[in-house]
């Protein structure tokens, strides 16, 4: 493993010399002057369903760039600002009422880049970690197979040895964004002969070439964000694989945490959304706004529901800051970052639930007015319940790594891959 740490972002306030609030007044100064303001009643979220190629945000995210304000705990030498998580929770309250490229929040910044730091070479590091501050590479993660992505240690894209090079075979799903993006983290197996975790391989991989065919999913709010990829024959150079060869399930393992991280609102690497980590409880107002719009604030119940889903993002909230901080002291261990995870997607639901009934029948209207996106954004309630792993697995995660309860019975445990039925 490398010697960069993505877990040792620093708590320090003036690691630079620089204050907080410093830093705090100088950012907002810059961002006044460089990022456009968010349109009356736009989000950054809906903006990015406009911005299909991703064109907009790789714009935006190279202005962060090159005005210094792109990557803010991440290394220096990486083409990062090396400050402090306070640094970059100004940053983000500042930054709010912006238009900011948050596609590359997740997954590029807030998973991909620091599982690069935990275990990429230096010539991968900066060969990619500039690339991604900058703007010029998105990134996406190949994890997820047409056969279940639960059991992600029992995928079956296969990556064959042939001299310098591995070829690569199979089909991934689920890929969010794939098709803008330029690279993938891709899991692969490498080994049928040992037991499913032993014989996995962390690749790097370009994703537009030839062998590579990738197919948009039509959702069913309308979009095609999710894709499905087919490898035939593709070859990836050795030098790409990430960690060691049949080491991958280490690797993934500290990717899924960085995604828990993402999804439970605890990641320390996202700018321009309101989460949890920066200090913001989740999606404050919105619910409010809504009420207002629908006439609905002097009915008990709808101040009960907002009231509500307010308590839900302060507990939020406060479980992120408490579990990343036993994360980072060492009370408690990395699988514990299920616990905001798993709160995050039930508090998800819940908000889109209250969103639903304080909308009422304009919900369901399809009109341009604020009451039909609820209707809308329902349909993807549950995407943070299966996304980063389902509500059950981040349970089984809680129970058997956090409190050591028993281990879920498993056929295939120790089993060499080839002895097992899998597909
Ligand atoms: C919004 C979103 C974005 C995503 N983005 C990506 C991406 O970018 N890249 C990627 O690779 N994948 C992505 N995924 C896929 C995601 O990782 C999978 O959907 C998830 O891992 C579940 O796998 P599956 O859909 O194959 O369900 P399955 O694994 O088939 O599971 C089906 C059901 O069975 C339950 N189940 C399975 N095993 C167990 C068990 N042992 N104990 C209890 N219950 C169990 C699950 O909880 C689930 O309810 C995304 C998914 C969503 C919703």
């Amino acid at each position: 493993m490398s010697t960069t740490d993505s877990n040792s972002v620093a708590e320090d306030e003036t690691d630079d010399g620089e204050s907080v609030d410093s830093f705090r007044a100088r950012a907002r100064l810059w961002l006044a002057e460089n990022m456009p303001l968010l349109p009356d009643g736009a989000t950054n979220q809906l903006l990015a369903r406009e911005d299909e190629s991703g064109q907009r945000a790789r714009r935006l995210q190279r202005l962060l760039f090159d005005g210094g304000f792109a990557g803010i705990s991440f290394p220096v030498p990486y083409g990062g600002q090396g400050l402090s998580l306070h640094h970059q929770k100004a940053f983000t309250q500042e930054s709010l009422p912006h238009q900011m490229p948050t596609v590359f929040n997740v997954p590029t910044l807030s998973i991909l880049a620091p599982t690069l730091l935990d275990f990429g070479t230096e010539e991968q590091k900066v060969r990619h970690i500039p690339a991604m501050l900058s703007g010029d590479e998105l990134w996406v993660q190949f994890l997820s197979e047409p056969s279940g992505g639960s059991d992600l240690a029992g995928l079956i894209t296969r990556a064959t040895r042939d001299g310098d090079v591995f070829v690569l075979n199979g089909s991934k799903i689920w890929s969010s964004g794939a098709f803008r993006s330029d690279y993938s983290l891709c899991l692969a197996r490498t080994d049928w002969q040992v037991p499913k975790h032993r014989g996995l391989t962390m690749f790097i991989l370009k994703i537009h070439q030839p062998g590579i065919e990738v197919r948009q999913i039509k959702m069913v709010n309308g979009t095609g964000e999710f894709c499905q990829e087919f490898f035939d024959d593709v070859p990836i150079p050795a030098t790409d694989v990430v960690g060691e060869v049949n080491n991958g399930w280490t690797v993934a393992s500290r990717l899924l945490f960085h995604e828990r991280n993402a999804t439970g609102g605890g990641s320390p690497y996202v700018s321009g959304v309101a989460t949890a980590a920066a200090g913001q409880d989740g999606q404050p107002s919105d619910l409010l706004d809504l009420a207002r719009e629908t006439g609905r604030t002097a009915d008990p119940r709808v101040r009960q529901l907002v009231a509500e889903a307010r308590v839900n993002d302060r507990v939020q909230s406060q479980l992120v800051e408490r579990v990343t901080t036993g994360i980072r002291t060492g009370a408690f261990p990395l699988p514990a970052g299920a616990i905001p995870s798993l709160f995050a997607a039930t508090n998800t639901e819940r908000h889109f639930d209250i969103g639903l009934e304080i909308a009422g029948a304009g919900a369901g209207a399809w009109i341009d007015d604020d009451a039909d996106r609820w209707g809308e954004t329902y349909l993807l309630r549950q995407g943070l319940s299966l996304g980063g792993g389902s509500n059950e697995m981040q349970r089984n995660i809680i129970s058997e790594r956090v409190l050591g309860m028993p281990r879920e019975y498993a056929a295939d445990r120790d089993k060499p891959f080839d002895e097992v039925r899998h597909n």
